[in-house]
């Protein structure tokens, strides 16, 4: 099988275990490519010990440049969007082909439009985070 290439949007939590297990499992001829807004990931369940002063911030922070290391490529972007019939994402105007996309860019709460006040802050009703598609 020639080598594949595996786009994993999101460099948090989810996008980090994915990209780790599969850089495991796939052997080399595979590329991952990680892109993310961030250079530095922050494990957020780790805050409330940063805001006890048992860690400091450099403790639970990751450099994502360091996975290059691993032979996880590392893009540091905006992903601006996805076209799943041309399987390609853009950043930065630029574009990048995928065979295998994962997309992690964290969760989000959105109510149904029936169910949203007009004038007040909303309360999540359905949670999407990382999901995997193979187009
Ligand atoms: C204080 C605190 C404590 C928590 N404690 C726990 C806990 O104990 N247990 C637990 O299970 N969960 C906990 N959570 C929740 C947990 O941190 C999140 O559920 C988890 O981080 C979600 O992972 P994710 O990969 O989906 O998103 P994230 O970790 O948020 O990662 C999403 C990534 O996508 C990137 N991104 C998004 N959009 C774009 C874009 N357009 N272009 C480029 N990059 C983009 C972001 O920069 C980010 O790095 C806690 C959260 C907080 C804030």
């Amino acid at each position: 099988m020639a080598g594949k290439t595996v786009a994993v949007l999101g460099g948090g939590v989810g996008g980090l275990v994915s990209a780790n297990r599969l850089r495991k499992l796939l052997s080399r001829e595979h590329r991952i490519v990680l892109i993310d807004r961030n250079v530095w990931h922050s494990f957020a369940p780790a805050y409330p010990a940063v805001m006890l002063g048992q860690k400091v911030a450099r403790q639970v922070s990751r450099d994502l440049r360091s996975l290059e290391r691993k032979g996880i490529e590392f893009i540091a972007a905006e992903i601006t969007g996805i076209d799943l019939s041309g399987k390609t994402v853009r950043f930065d105007g630029q574009e990048l082909a995928y065979d295998y996309l994962i997309v992690s860019r964290s969760t989000f709460t959105q109510p149904p439009s029936s169910a949203r006040p007009a004038s007040r802050p909303t309360v999540g009703t359905s949670c999407r985070g990382t999901a995997m598609r193979r187009s």
